[in-house]
């Protein structure tokens, strides 16, 4: 059976099927859209939406009405994928692999009220949320940062303290033969 392709399809085209709405729905065009996403990928989550829907309309029709269903199931399509090359781009930190930092979110359960706003947060997918969070991805965490911990309401995510980093790096770097 031939592929269907929607308007202004060029050719070849992958197609995925998504649930929008309650309802399966071939898109078209799903690498060239993910593709497009991940060229702004340095950007903000706005140019990186704006930059998927417009590719996503080059591909299908997508009625004005559920536009924002369209954009919310390609969107966490999109996460996944941009967490995946994410991870790859940042194998390595200061030449140490970055799975034996121990630098990465924790969370106390026993403060944490679910408001997801952690995951929300993070640009790096490092969270997912169900009816909590999850540190599901610690190794796409950036080396350093805090900033989760810093817009939760709870006080309820911790990391390491930047002394023990600091320690932690010397003695990776050295058992790595990058400090002497
Ligand atoms: S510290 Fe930064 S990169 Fe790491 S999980 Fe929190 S927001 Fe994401
Ligand atoms: S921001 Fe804090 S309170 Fe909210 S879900 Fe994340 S850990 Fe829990």
């Amino acid at each position: 059976m031939p592929e269907v392709c929607g308007p202004g399809c060029p050719g070849k085209s992958v197609v995925k099927h998504l649930v929008i709405g309650g309802q399966e729905v071939g898109i078209a065009g799903f690498d060239s859209i993910m593709a497009k996403g991940l060229e702004h990928v340095k950007g903000s989550d706005n140019e990186q939406r704006d930059a998927i829907l417009k590719e996503l309309k080059v591909h299908n029709y997508v009625p004005e009405a559920v536009e924002k269903e369209y954009l919310q199931a390609i969107w966490a399509e999109f996460r996944q994928v941009r967490g995946k090359r994410l991870g790859q781009i940042e194998e390595r930190f200061h030449g140490v692999p970055r799975e034996e930092i121990t630098w990465y979110p924790s969370i106390d359960y026993d403060r944490c009220s679910a408001c997801g706003k952690c995951a929300e947060f993070c640009h790096r997918d490092v969270y997912t949320f169900d009816d909590k969070p999850h540190v599901e991805n610690p190794f796409r965490c950036v080396v350093s940062c805090t900033g989760c911990q810093k817009v939760c309401p709870e006080e309820a995510i911790s990391f390491p303290t930047l002394v023990a980093l600091r320690e932690e790096l010397k003695a990776l770097k050295k058992k790595h033969g990058i400090l002497t």
